[in-house]
């Protein structure tokens, strides 16, 4: 599957076509033993949110901003943690789905995460092309 696809927004905002278990890599350095499809694909909990919520076990929510409790306490701690540790804000990218639709946020990650050197996307976690090596500073 191509790294920038709809259906690899998650129901909370992250997009798993730049996310490391996705590349097949772990924080660590290290290799996966198997790649992580994405949230969708996969259909289990992720790290964090769907243990903690029942409309996304159930998969009664497409996006948590269709949620009449968004942003909810659980998703503004996993926001909080992406802001501090990629400079990454889940809801942000809710509110632009919602607001401008898919089809541009997918452009607006295709321009933030495309690699300079070699045009593939990159990985959020460590601003690393896995493609060609090539490192990013972090915004
Ligand atoms: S580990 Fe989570 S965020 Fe990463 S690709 Fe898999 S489901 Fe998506
Ligand atoms: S915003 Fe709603 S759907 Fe999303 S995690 Fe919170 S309670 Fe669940
Ligand atoms: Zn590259």
């Amino acid at each position: 599957m191509p790294h920038l696809s709809e259906e690899l927004i998650a129901p909370c905002g992250m997009n798993c076509g730049t996310c490391i278990a996705f590349f097949g890599h772990t924080m660590s350095g290290g290799k996966r033993k198997k790649r992580c499809q994405g949230c969708r694909a996969e259909n289990k909990s992720c790290a964090f949110l769907k243990k903690k919520c029942k409309k996304l076990d159930k998969n009664n929510i497409n996006y948590c901003y269709e949620c009449e409790s968004f942003p909810c306490e659980h998703l503004k701690i996993l926001d909080e943690h992406y802001r501090k540790r990629y400079n990454i804000s889940l809801i942000d990218n809710l509110i632009s789905i919602k607001e401008k639709g898919m089809d541009f946020f997918l452009r607006s990650q295709e321009d933030e995460w495309k690699c300079p050197e070699c045009g593939e996307i990159m990985c959020c976690h460590n601003y690393t092309c896995f493609n060609c090596g090539f490192k990013r500073p972090k915004n």
